[in-house]
Protein backbone atom coordinates (compact mmCIF):
# COMPACT_ATOMS: atom_id res chain seq x y z
CA UNK A 1 0.00 0.00 0.00
CA UNK A 2 1.44 3.42 -0.87
CA UNK A 3 2.24 5.82 1.94
CA UNK A 4 -1.06 7.54 2.81
CA UNK A 5 0.46 10.50 4.58
CA UNK A 6 0.26 13.79 2.76
CA UNK A 7 3.26 13.62 0.49
CA UNK A 8 3.53 17.14 -0.85
CA UNK A 9 4.86 19.87 1.40
CA UNK A 10 2.20 22.17 -0.04
CA UNK A 11 -1.31 22.11 1.45
CA UNK A 12 -3.79 20.17 -0.65
CA UNK A 13 -6.67 21.97 -2.32
CA UNK A 14 -9.66 20.51 -4.13
CA UNK A 15 -12.42 22.15 -6.10
CA UNK A 16 -14.80 21.23 -8.87
CA UNK A 17 -17.32 22.57 -11.35
CA UNK A 18 -20.42 21.04 -12.79
CA UNK A 19 -20.18 20.55 -16.54
CA UNK A 20 -22.75 22.97 -17.89
CA UNK A 21 -20.93 23.65 -21.16
CA UNK A 22 -18.58 26.45 -22.13
CA UNK A 23 -17.68 28.78 -19.28
CA UNK A 24 -18.48 32.47 -19.15
CA UNK A 25 -16.67 35.45 -17.67
CA UNK A 26 -18.57 35.03 -14.39
CA UNK A 27 -17.25 31.46 -13.99
CA UNK A 28 -13.77 32.67 -14.81
CA UNK A 29 -13.66 35.59 -12.41
CA UNK A 30 -15.65 33.75 -9.68
CA UNK A 31 -13.41 30.67 -9.55
CA UNK A 32 -11.20 29.68 -12.45
CA UNK A 33 -8.87 32.68 -12.46
CA UNK A 34 -8.22 32.04 -8.77
CA UNK A 35 -7.58 28.32 -9.34
CA UNK A 36 -4.96 29.18 -11.95
CA UNK A 37 -3.12 31.21 -9.29
CA UNK A 38 -3.48 28.53 -6.61
CA UNK A 39 -1.47 26.07 -8.69
CA UNK A 40 1.81 27.63 -7.58
CA UNK A 41 1.08 27.56 -3.87
CA UNK A 42 -0.95 24.41 -3.35
CA UNK A 43 -1.11 20.79 -4.38
CA UNK A 44 -4.25 21.15 -6.49
CA UNK A 45 -6.99 18.72 -7.49
CA UNK A 46 -9.64 20.09 -9.89
CA UNK A 47 -12.47 17.91 -11.06
CA UNK A 48 -15.38 18.10 -13.46
CA UNK A 49 -18.34 17.14 -11.32
CA UNK A 50 -20.42 15.18 -13.81
CA UNK A 51 -22.15 13.12 -11.11
CA UNK A 52 -23.16 16.36 -9.42
CA UNK A 53 -24.70 17.52 -12.70
CA UNK A 54 -26.95 14.48 -12.57
CA UNK A 55 -28.37 15.47 -9.18
CA UNK A 56 -30.40 18.20 -10.91
CA UNK A 57 -30.19 17.28 -14.62
CA UNK A 58 -30.78 13.56 -14.46
CA UNK A 59 -33.70 13.63 -16.89
CA UNK A 60 -31.74 14.84 -19.92
CA UNK A 61 -28.13 13.74 -20.09
CA UNK A 62 -27.76 14.20 -23.84
CA UNK A 63 -25.15 16.97 -23.54
CA UNK A 64 -23.28 15.67 -20.50
CA UNK A 65 -20.26 14.25 -22.30
CA UNK A 66 -19.93 17.24 -24.59
CA UNK A 67 -20.27 19.64 -21.68
CA UNK A 68 -17.56 17.74 -19.81
CA UNK A 69 -15.22 18.18 -22.73
CA UNK A 70 -16.12 21.86 -23.04
CA UNK A 71 -15.25 22.50 -19.42
CA UNK A 72 -11.95 20.64 -19.75
CA UNK A 73 -11.01 22.64 -22.84
CA UNK A 74 -11.90 25.92 -21.17
CA UNK A 75 -9.90 25.02 -18.05
CA UNK A 76 -6.83 24.19 -20.08
CA UNK A 77 -7.26 27.27 -22.26
CA UNK A 78 -7.50 29.47 -19.16
CA UNK A 79 -4.27 28.11 -17.69
CA UNK A 80 -4.98 25.05 -15.55
CA UNK A 81 -1.92 22.97 -16.11
CA UNK A 82 -1.86 19.16 -15.87
CA UNK A 83 1.84 19.38 -15.04
CA UNK A 84 1.07 21.35 -11.89
CA UNK A 85 -2.43 20.16 -10.97
CA UNK A 86 -4.46 16.98 -11.14
CA UNK A 87 -7.38 17.65 -13.49
CA UNK A 88 -9.93 14.88 -13.72
CA UNK A 89 -13.52 13.79 -14.22
CA UNK A 90 -15.42 12.76 -11.12
CA UNK A 91 -17.11 9.73 -12.68
CA UNK A 92 -13.74 8.37 -13.85
CA UNK A 93 -12.78 7.91 -10.19
CA UNK A 94 -15.32 5.45 -8.74
CA UNK A 95 -13.90 5.91 -5.25
CA UNK A 96 -15.98 9.14 -5.04
CA UNK A 97 -19.15 7.04 -5.24
CA UNK A 98 -17.84 4.41 -2.84
CA UNK A 99 -16.93 6.95 -0.16
CA UNK A 100 -20.22 8.76 -0.67
CA UNK A 101 -22.09 5.53 -0.06
CA UNK A 102 -20.11 4.81 3.10
CA UNK A 103 -20.40 8.33 4.50
CA UNK A 104 -24.10 8.29 3.63
CA UNK A 105 -24.52 5.45 6.12
CA UNK A 106 -23.58 7.70 9.02
CA UNK A 107 -24.81 11.14 7.92
CA UNK A 108 -28.00 12.14 9.75
CA UNK A 109 -30.87 13.11 7.48
CA UNK A 110 -31.43 16.34 9.40
CA UNK A 111 -27.96 17.61 8.44
CA UNK A 112 -28.87 17.33 4.75
CA UNK A 113 -32.30 18.92 5.09
CA UNK A 114 -30.70 21.88 6.83
CA UNK A 115 -28.27 22.69 3.97
CA UNK A 116 -29.60 26.09 2.74
CA UNK A 117 -29.30 25.24 -0.98
CA UNK A 118 -31.56 22.20 -0.56
CA UNK A 119 -34.76 24.24 -0.14
CA UNK A 120 -33.54 27.17 -2.26
CA UNK A 121 -32.76 25.07 -5.30
CA UNK A 122 -36.02 23.15 -5.03
CA UNK A 123 -37.83 26.49 -5.19
CA UNK A 124 -35.61 28.03 -7.91
CA UNK A 125 -35.62 24.98 -10.15
CA UNK A 126 -39.34 24.39 -9.82
CA UNK A 127 -39.58 22.92 -13.34
CA UNK A 128 -37.49 19.94 -12.21
CA UNK A 129 -38.51 17.29 -9.74
CA UNK A 130 -35.84 17.54 -7.08
CA UNK A 131 -37.59 15.44 -4.48
CA UNK A 132 -35.02 12.75 -5.12
CA UNK A 133 -32.63 10.76 -2.98
CA UNK A 134 -29.71 11.94 -5.17
CA UNK A 135 -30.51 15.61 -4.75
CA UNK A 136 -30.94 15.37 -0.98
CA UNK A 137 -27.67 13.45 -0.75
CA UNK A 138 -25.51 15.65 -2.95
CA UNK A 139 -23.80 17.35 0.04
CA UNK A 140 -22.59 13.87 1.10
CA UNK A 141 -21.17 13.34 -2.38
CA UNK A 142 -19.53 16.75 -2.09
CA UNK A 143 -18.09 15.87 1.33
CA UNK A 144 -16.76 12.65 -0.17
CA UNK A 145 -15.13 14.53 -3.06
CA UNK A 146 -13.26 16.63 -0.51
CA UNK A 147 -12.41 13.99 2.09
CA UNK A 148 -11.32 11.40 -0.47
CA UNK A 149 -8.10 13.35 -1.05
CA UNK A 150 -7.66 14.25 2.63
CA UNK A 151 -8.01 17.83 1.44
CA UNK A 152 -6.94 20.66 3.71
CA UNK A 153 -8.39 23.66 1.86
CA UNK A 154 -11.43 24.16 -0.33
CA UNK A 155 -11.66 27.35 -2.41
CA UNK A 156 -15.29 28.49 -2.23
CA UNK A 157 -17.54 31.51 -2.53
CA UNK A 158 -19.46 32.64 0.59
CA UNK A 159 -22.58 30.81 -0.63
CA UNK A 160 -20.82 27.44 -0.45
CA UNK A 161 -19.57 27.80 3.09
CA UNK A 162 -22.39 25.57 4.37
CA UNK A 163 -21.06 22.68 2.28
CA UNK A 164 -17.58 22.96 3.76
CA UNK A 165 -19.09 23.16 7.24
CA UNK A 166 -21.10 19.98 6.59
CA UNK A 167 -17.95 18.28 5.30
CA UNK A 168 -16.17 19.18 8.51
CA UNK A 169 -19.04 17.73 10.54
CA UNK A 170 -19.01 14.52 8.53
CA UNK A 171 -15.22 14.21 8.97
CA UNK A 172 -15.52 14.82 12.71
CA UNK A 173 -18.31 12.27 13.08
CA UNK A 174 -16.42 9.62 11.15
CA UNK A 175 -13.15 10.19 13.03
CA UNK A 176 -14.87 10.14 16.39
CA UNK A 177 -17.16 7.19 15.65
CA UNK A 178 -14.35 4.96 14.38
CA UNK A 179 -11.62 6.30 16.67
CA UNK A 180 -9.39 7.44 13.87
CA UNK A 181 -7.91 10.60 12.43
CA UNK A 182 -8.12 9.64 8.80
CA UNK A 183 -9.97 12.75 7.63
CA UNK A 184 -8.55 16.22 8.24
CA UNK A 185 -11.25 18.85 8.70
CA UNK A 186 -10.94 21.06 5.61
CA UNK A 187 -10.82 24.84 5.81
CA UNK A 188 -12.75 27.11 3.43
CA UNK A 189 -10.45 29.24 1.30
CA UNK A 190 -12.66 32.15 0.36
CA UNK A 191 -12.40 33.28 -3.25
CA UNK A 192 -12.93 36.96 -3.93
CA UNK A 193 -15.74 37.05 -6.52
CA UNK A 194 -16.19 40.51 -8.03
CA UNK A 195 -19.64 41.66 -9.13
CA UNK A 196 -20.07 40.78 -12.79
CA UNK A 197 -23.38 41.47 -14.43
CA UNK A 198 -24.53 40.05 -17.74
CA UNK A 199 -25.26 42.04 -20.89
CA UNK A 200 -28.80 42.85 -19.68
CA UNK A 201 -27.78 43.99 -16.22
CA UNK A 202 -28.89 40.83 -14.38
CA UNK A 203 -26.45 38.35 -12.82
CA UNK A 204 -24.38 36.75 -15.58
CA UNK A 205 -25.86 33.33 -16.24
CA UNK A 206 -26.16 31.06 -19.23
CA UNK A 207 -29.80 30.42 -18.43
CA UNK A 208 -30.60 34.17 -18.75
CA UNK A 209 -28.89 34.31 -22.16
CA UNK A 210 -26.85 37.32 -20.97
CA UNK A 211 -23.41 35.73 -20.64
CA UNK A 212 -20.15 36.60 -22.38
CA UNK A 213 -18.29 33.38 -23.10
CA UNK A 214 -14.75 33.03 -21.79
CA UNK A 215 -13.51 31.63 -25.08
CA UNK A 216 -15.62 33.60 -27.52
CA UNK A 217 -13.82 35.29 -30.41
CA UNK A 218 -12.76 38.91 -29.90
CA UNK A 219 -15.35 39.99 -32.48
CA UNK A 220 -18.14 38.16 -30.62
CA UNK A 221 -17.03 39.61 -27.27
CA UNK A 222 -16.91 43.14 -28.73
CA UNK A 223 -20.32 42.74 -30.31
CA UNK A 224 -21.88 41.60 -27.04
CA UNK A 225 -20.32 44.43 -25.08
CA UNK A 226 -21.31 46.95 -27.71
CA UNK A 227 -24.91 45.78 -27.36
CA UNK A 228 -24.87 45.90 -23.57
CA UNK A 229 -27.47 47.67 -21.49
CA UNK A 230 -26.36 50.83 -19.70
CA UNK A 231 -28.88 50.27 -16.96
CA UNK A 232 -31.33 52.63 -18.73
CA UNK A 233 -28.96 55.56 -18.39
CA UNK A 234 -27.70 58.23 -20.79
CA UNK A 235 -30.49 57.92 -23.34
CA UNK A 236 -29.20 61.32 -24.44
CA UNK A 237 -25.43 61.29 -24.38
CA UNK A 238 -25.49 64.76 -22.87
CA UNK A 239 -27.06 63.27 -19.70
CA UNK A 240 -24.54 62.45 -16.96
CA UNK A 241 -24.50 58.77 -15.89
CA UNK A 242 -23.60 56.65 -12.89
CA UNK A 243 -21.05 53.97 -13.84
CA UNK A 244 -21.84 52.10 -10.61
CA UNK A 245 -25.32 51.42 -11.98
CA UNK A 246 -24.11 50.28 -15.39
CA UNK A 247 -22.98 46.73 -16.37
CA UNK A 248 -20.30 48.26 -18.62
CA UNK A 249 -18.99 50.18 -15.60
CA UNK A 250 -18.79 46.81 -13.77
CA UNK A 251 -16.75 45.33 -16.60
CA UNK A 252 -14.28 48.20 -16.35
CA UNK A 253 -13.90 47.66 -12.60
CA UNK A 254 -13.03 44.02 -13.14
CA UNK A 255 -11.01 44.09 -16.36
CA UNK A 256 -9.64 47.63 -16.96
CA UNK A 257 -6.63 49.25 -15.36
CA UNK A 258 -7.20 51.49 -12.35
CA UNK A 259 -6.40 54.54 -14.49
CA UNK A 260 -8.83 53.65 -17.28
CA UNK A 261 -11.56 52.80 -14.76
CA UNK A 262 -11.10 56.16 -13.04
CA UNK A 263 -11.12 58.01 -16.36
CA UNK A 264 -14.28 56.18 -17.44
CA UNK A 265 -16.05 56.98 -14.20
CA UNK A 266 -15.17 60.63 -14.52
CA UNK A 267 -16.20 60.84 -18.18
CA UNK A 268 -19.49 59.04 -17.54
CA UNK A 269 -20.45 61.30 -14.62
CA UNK A 270 -19.51 64.43 -16.56
CA UNK A 271 -21.21 63.19 -19.76
CA UNK A 272 -17.92 63.84 -21.59
CA UNK A 273 -17.47 60.17 -22.57
CA UNK A 274 -19.84 58.67 -25.09
CA UNK A 275 -21.18 55.23 -24.17
CA UNK A 276 -20.00 53.72 -27.47
CA UNK A 277 -16.38 54.72 -26.73
CA UNK A 278 -16.71 53.52 -23.15
CA UNK A 279 -17.90 50.16 -24.48
CA UNK A 280 -15.05 49.95 -26.99
CA UNK A 281 -12.59 50.52 -24.14
CA UNK A 282 -14.34 47.87 -22.04
CA UNK A 283 -14.25 45.39 -24.92
CA UNK A 284 -10.51 46.02 -25.32
CA UNK A 285 -9.91 45.37 -21.64
CA UNK A 286 -11.95 42.16 -21.65
CA UNK A 287 -10.34 40.92 -24.85
CA UNK A 288 -6.86 41.50 -23.42
CA UNK A 289 -7.77 38.64 -21.02
CA UNK A 290 -9.95 36.49 -23.26
CA UNK A 291 -7.99 36.70 -26.55
CA UNK A 292 -5.16 34.38 -25.48
CA UNK A 293 -7.71 32.05 -23.88
CA UNK A 294 -9.73 32.01 -27.09
CA UNK A 295 -6.61 31.24 -29.19
CA UNK A 296 -5.55 28.44 -26.86
CA UNK A 297 -9.04 26.94 -26.98
CA UNK A 298 -8.99 27.01 -30.81
CA UNK A 299 -5.67 25.17 -30.71
CA UNK A 300 -6.99 22.58 -28.24
CA UNK A 301 -10.15 22.05 -30.27
CA UNK A 302 -7.99 20.88 -33.14
CA UNK A 303 -6.58 18.12 -30.89
CA UNK A 304 -9.57 16.87 -28.93
CA UNK A 305 -8.14 13.36 -28.55
CA UNK A 306 -5.19 14.75 -26.60
CA UNK A 307 -7.54 16.37 -24.10
CA UNK A 308 -9.47 13.11 -23.59
CA UNK A 309 -6.15 11.33 -23.18
CA UNK A 310 -5.05 13.90 -20.59
CA UNK A 311 -8.33 13.46 -18.67
CA UNK A 312 -7.92 9.70 -18.69
CA UNK A 313 -4.33 9.90 -17.41
CA UNK A 314 -5.12 12.49 -14.81
CA UNK A 315 -8.18 10.59 -13.60
CA UNK A 316 -5.96 7.55 -13.11
CA UNK A 317 -3.58 9.70 -11.09
CA UNK A 318 -6.49 10.98 -8.98
CA UNK A 319 -7.81 7.43 -8.53
CA UNK A 320 -4.41 6.29 -7.26
CA UNK A 321 -4.46 8.97 -4.58
CA UNK A 322 -8.13 8.30 -3.81
CA UNK A 323 -7.44 4.59 -3.42
CA UNK A 324 -4.91 5.30 -0.66
CA UNK A 325 -7.66 6.90 1.40
CA UNK A 326 -10.17 4.18 0.53
CA UNK A 327 -7.81 1.44 1.69
CA UNK A 328 -7.69 3.14 5.07
CA UNK A 329 -11.45 3.70 5.15
CA UNK A 330 -12.26 0.11 4.20
CA UNK A 331 -9.89 -1.14 6.81
CA UNK A 332 -11.33 1.17 9.49
CA UNK A 333 -14.84 -0.08 8.67
CA UNK A 334 -13.63 -3.68 8.70
CA UNK A 335 -14.67 -4.24 5.11
CA UNK A 336 -12.94 -7.31 3.85
CA UNK A 337 -10.99 -6.03 0.84
CA UNK A 338 -7.73 -6.85 2.53
CA UNK A 339 -8.01 -10.62 2.84
CA UNK A 340 -5.12 -10.70 5.27
CA UNK A 341 -7.20 -8.70 7.70
CA UNK A 342 -9.92 -11.34 7.83
CA UNK A 343 -7.64 -14.33 7.87
CA UNK A 344 -8.57 -16.42 10.84
CA UNK A 345 -7.49 -19.82 11.94
CA UNK A 346 -10.55 -21.96 12.33
CA UNK A 347 -8.71 -24.86 13.84
CA UNK A 348 -6.08 -24.32 16.45
CA UNK A 349 -3.59 -26.82 15.20
CA UNK A 350 0.04 -26.02 15.86
CA UNK A 351 0.52 -25.59 12.12
CA UNK A 352 -2.27 -23.00 11.85
CA UNK A 353 -1.03 -21.11 14.84
CA UNK A 354 2.43 -21.00 13.39
CA UNK A 355 1.05 -19.63 10.12
CA UNK A 356 -0.83 -16.95 12.02
CA UNK A 357 2.46 -15.49 13.20
CA UNK A 358 3.56 -14.87 9.64
CA UNK A 359 2.53 -11.32 8.75
CA UNK A 360 4.16 -11.20 5.35
CA UNK A 361 0.71 -11.30 3.72
CA UNK A 362 -0.20 -8.07 5.44
CA UNK A 363 3.19 -6.44 5.20
CA UNK A 364 1.48 -3.40 3.63
CA UNK A 365 0.24 -2.50 7.14
CA UNK A 366 3.73 -1.36 7.87
CA UNK A 367 3.07 1.64 5.63
CA UNK A 368 -0.02 2.70 7.57
CA UNK A 369 0.15 5.58 10.04
CA UNK A 370 1.22 4.40 13.49
CA UNK A 371 -2.26 4.49 15.05
CA UNK A 372 -3.88 2.63 12.18
CA UNK A 373 -1.10 0.06 12.09
CA UNK A 374 -1.49 -0.55 15.81
CA UNK A 375 -5.23 -1.05 15.44
CA UNK A 376 -4.81 -3.51 12.57
CA UNK A 377 -2.26 -5.50 14.51
CA UNK A 378 -4.32 -5.62 17.70
CA UNK A 379 -7.43 -6.70 15.77
CA UNK A 380 -5.39 -9.34 13.98
CA UNK A 381 -3.98 -10.60 17.23
CA UNK A 382 -7.43 -10.84 18.83
CA UNK A 383 -8.82 -12.70 15.80
CA UNK A 384 -5.92 -15.00 15.09
CA UNK A 385 -3.79 -15.61 18.14
CA UNK A 386 -5.85 -15.05 21.24
CA UNK A 387 -6.95 -18.56 22.24
CA UNK A 388 -10.64 -19.42 22.14
CA UNK A 389 -12.17 -19.16 25.58
CA UNK A 390 -9.98 -16.21 26.55
CA UNK A 391 -12.10 -13.15 26.07
CA UNK A 392 -10.95 -9.62 26.47
CA UNK A 393 -13.42 -6.79 26.84
CA UNK A 394 -12.56 -3.18 26.31
CA UNK A 395 -12.36 -1.35 29.58
CA UNK A 396 -14.10 1.86 28.71
CA UNK A 397 -16.24 3.50 26.10
CA UNK A 398 -13.71 6.25 25.85
CA UNK A 399 -14.36 8.70 23.01
CA UNK A 400 -11.25 9.36 21.00
CA UNK A 401 -10.50 12.66 19.40
CA UNK A 402 -8.73 13.18 16.11
CA UNK A 403 -5.68 14.26 18.09
CA UNK A 404 -5.48 10.98 19.94
CA UNK A 405 -2.86 9.14 17.98
CA UNK A 406 -2.39 6.29 20.36
CA UNK A 407 -5.67 4.44 20.38
CA UNK A 408 -4.27 1.96 22.81
CA UNK A 409 -6.75 0.58 25.23
CA UNK A 410 -6.42 -1.59 28.29
CA UNK A 411 -8.63 -4.65 28.14
CA UNK A 412 -10.08 -6.73 30.93
CA UNK A 413 -9.61 -10.47 30.83
CA UNK A 414 -12.24 -12.96 31.98
CA UNK A 415 -10.91 -12.90 35.53
CA UNK A 416 -10.96 -9.10 35.61
CA UNK A 417 -7.25 -8.73 35.10
CA UNK A 418 -6.29 -5.44 33.50
CA UNK A 419 -4.39 -6.34 30.36
CA UNK A 420 -2.57 -3.69 28.39
CA UNK A 421 -2.05 -4.57 24.75
CA UNK A 422 0.49 -2.62 22.78
CA UNK A 423 2.34 -2.90 19.52
CA UNK A 424 5.94 -2.21 18.65
CA UNK A 425 6.88 1.13 17.19
CA UNK A 426 9.31 1.79 14.37
CA UNK A 427 12.68 0.35 15.26
CA UNK A 428 14.61 -0.39 12.14
CA UNK A 429 17.22 -2.42 13.94
CA UNK A 430 16.63 -6.12 13.33
CA UNK A 431 15.22 -8.11 16.25
CA UNK A 432 14.75 -5.05 18.41
CA UNK A 433 11.34 -3.69 19.34
CA UNK A 434 10.47 -0.50 21.11
CA UNK A 435 7.32 0.29 23.16
CA UNK A 436 5.97 3.12 25.27
CA UNK A 437 3.73 2.10 28.15
CA UNK A 438 1.61 4.44 30.28
CA UNK A 439 2.70 4.54 33.92
CA UNK A 440 -0.46 2.82 35.15
CA UNK A 441 -1.12 -0.38 36.99
CA UNK A 442 -1.78 -3.21 34.60
CA UNK A 443 -1.65 -6.81 35.65
CA UNK A 444 -0.46 -8.14 32.31
CA UNK A 445 1.35 -6.49 29.45
CA UNK A 446 0.81 -7.92 26.00
CA UNK A 447 3.63 -6.90 23.70
CA UNK A 448 3.07 -7.50 19.99
CA UNK A 449 6.35 -7.25 18.13
CA UNK A 450 7.08 -6.98 14.46
CA UNK A 451 9.24 -4.88 12.28
CA UNK A 452 10.16 -4.29 8.71
CA UNK A 453 13.06 -6.69 8.63
CA UNK A 454 11.01 -9.54 10.01
CA UNK A 455 7.30 -9.83 9.29
CA UNK A 456 6.94 -12.38 12.06
CA UNK A 457 4.63 -11.57 14.94
CA UNK A 458 6.17 -12.33 18.35
CA UNK A 459 3.62 -12.15 21.16
CA UNK A 460 4.52 -11.93 24.81
CA UNK A 461 2.13 -12.01 27.75
CA UNK A 462 4.05 -10.58 30.68
CA UNK A 463 2.68 -10.79 34.23
CA UNK A 464 3.44 -8.03 36.70
CA UNK A 465 6.16 -9.89 38.61
CA UNK A 466 8.47 -9.60 35.60
CA UNK A 467 8.34 -5.85 35.41
CA UNK A 468 6.94 -4.48 38.69
CA UNK A 469 10.24 -3.49 40.29
CA UNK A 470 11.86 -1.87 37.23
CA UNK A 471 8.57 -0.22 36.38
CA UNK A 472 8.20 1.35 39.84
CA UNK A 473 11.80 2.57 39.61
CA UNK A 474 11.22 4.09 36.17
CA UNK A 475 8.06 5.88 37.30
CA UNK A 476 10.05 7.82 39.90
CA UNK A 477 12.37 9.37 37.35
CA UNK A 478 9.72 10.32 34.78
CA UNK A 479 7.38 13.26 34.70
CA UNK A 480 3.64 12.91 35.29
CA UNK A 481 1.88 11.30 32.29
CA UNK A 482 5.20 10.52 30.65
CA UNK A 483 5.22 7.05 29.17
CA UNK A 484 7.77 4.45 30.15
CA UNK A 485 10.13 3.38 27.36
CA UNK A 486 10.49 -0.35 27.06
CA UNK A 487 12.94 -2.18 24.83
CA UNK A 488 12.81 -5.80 23.81
CA UNK A 489 15.82 -7.35 22.12
CA UNK A 490 16.57 -10.80 20.82
CA UNK A 491 20.04 -11.89 21.72
CA UNK A 492 21.50 -15.35 21.17
CA UNK A 493 18.03 -16.88 20.86
CA UNK A 494 16.82 -15.25 24.12
CA UNK A 495 14.35 -12.35 24.42
CA UNK A 496 15.48 -9.69 26.86
CA UNK A 497 13.21 -6.98 28.25
CA UNK A 498 14.65 -3.72 29.46
CA UNK A 499 12.54 -1.03 31.15
CA UNK A 500 13.85 2.51 30.98
CA UNK A 501 17.47 1.37 31.02
CA UNK A 502 17.04 -1.24 33.79
CA UNK A 503 18.88 -4.57 33.86
CA UNK A 504 17.40 -6.80 31.12
CA UNK A 505 15.01 -9.55 32.20
CA UNK A 506 14.81 -12.79 30.19
CA UNK A 507 11.21 -13.28 29.06
CA UNK A 508 11.79 -16.01 26.47
CA UNK A 509 9.53 -18.42 28.35
CA UNK A 510 6.64 -15.97 27.94
CA UNK A 511 6.65 -16.09 24.14
CA UNK A 512 3.16 -17.12 22.95
CA UNK A 513 2.41 -18.26 26.48
CA UNK A 514 -1.16 -17.27 27.27
CA UNK A 515 -1.12 -18.66 30.81
CA UNK A 516 -1.09 -15.16 32.41
CA UNK A 517 -4.51 -14.43 30.92
CA UNK A 518 -6.24 -17.43 32.44
S1 LIG B 1 -20.37 55.88 -20.17
FE1 LIG B 1 -19.91 53.75 -19.86
S2 LIG B 1 -20.36 53.41 -17.72
FE2 LIG B 1 -21.35 55.35 -18.27
S3 LIG B 1 -23.41 54.72 -18.79
FE3 LIG B 1 -22.23 54.77 -20.68
S4 LIG B 1 -21.55 52.70 -20.92
FE4 LIG B 1 -22.19 52.89 -18.85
Amino acid sequence: MPEPAISSSRPRVLSGMRPTGKLHLGNYMGALANWVKLQDEYECYFFIADWHALTTDYADTSRLKLNTLDVALDWLAAGLDPERSTIFVQSHVPQHAELSLLLGMMTPLGWLERVPTYKEQQENLSTKDLTTYGFLGYPVLMASDILLYQTQCVPVGQDQQAHVELTREVARRFNSMYKTSVFPEPEALFTPSPKLTGTDGRKMSKSYGNAIGLTESPAAVAEKIYGMSTGGQRIRQSDPGDPDQCPVGDLHKVFSSVELTAETQKGCRAASLRCEFCKIDAARSVCAITDPIHSKRMHLESRIEETWEMLRDQSTRAATRAEQTMQLVRSILNLSHDLGAVKRHFSESAEDLKKAHDLSQVSSWWNLPQDQRAKELRDYWKSNLLPRGVQLTQESNRVFTSLDRELEEPFLSLKKKRVFVTTSRSADEAETWFFEIPAKSYEVWTLLCWNRSDYWLHDFLIPQKYYAQAFAQAKKSLKKDEKIPVLLRKNGGRFLLSIHGSEPVDITELLSNYGPLE
